[in-house]
């Protein structure tokens, strides 16, 4: 198939005070697309277990994995045959990125907080920047999986979940699945 059938996120740089939201919202956009768990390079698992309690709420078996170390989880995942990713608005832009990107079978997906350590830039396969401008980890995630996609991501179905949205014209119809 030509997209990676295995896609995880390196969350690095969060600090449990400032970066609260927006880390939420890297794993729950990452879910959302179609990654299958996020890597968090930081001490919050009141944040990891809000994710997947999102995830149990919402369907899928999304992940996240506190605390890693994320020189030994990019060593294992290139030791096991995995390609990275790693986001950063200096690099080689996405669209020039994406016809090698897709042709590997487990992709991780780095995105940064503050400054990211240069060796990120020396252990990544690929230096990716959606676009050479300064915006947000959130879209940046965004953009690459829909961009990588075979399917429309858009369109992913979550099983399991308690709930499930009926889309609607207007209004706001959910469906408790617990009966
Ligand atoms: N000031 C930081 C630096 O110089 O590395 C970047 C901060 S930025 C808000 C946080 C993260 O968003 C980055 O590490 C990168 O992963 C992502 N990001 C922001 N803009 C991006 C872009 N245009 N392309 C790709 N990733 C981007």
């Amino acid at each position: 198939m030509d997209m990676p059938d295995k896609i995880v996120i390196l969350r690095l740089g969060h600090r449990p005070q400032r970066d609260k939201r927006i880390t939420t919202h890297v794993g729950l956009t990452a879910r959302a697309f179609g990654a299958e768990g996020m890597l968090l390079a930081s001490e919050d698992k009141k944040l990891a277990d809000n994710i997947v309690d999102v995830s149990t709420r919402w369907g899928g078996d999304f992940y996240v994995k506190n605390n890693v170390r994320w020189k030994s989880e990019i060593r294992k995942w290139k030791d096991e045959g995995g390609k990275v990713c790693h986001l950063s608005m200096y690099g080689i832009n996405l669209p020039d990125a994406v016809p090698e990107i897709i042709q590997c079978d487990k992709l991780m997906v780095v995105v940064g907080a503050e400054k990211v350590p240069f060796e990120i830039y020396e252990m990544s396969d690929w230096n990716v920047a959606v676009g050479n401008q300064p915006h947000s980890e959130v879209a940046a995630v965004a953009v690459t999986l829909d961009r990588i996609a075979e399917k429309d991501p858009l369109k992913n179905e979550f099983q399991g979940g308690e709930l499930t949205i009926v889309p609607e014209k207007c209004g706001k119809k959910v469906v408790d699945n617990r009966g």
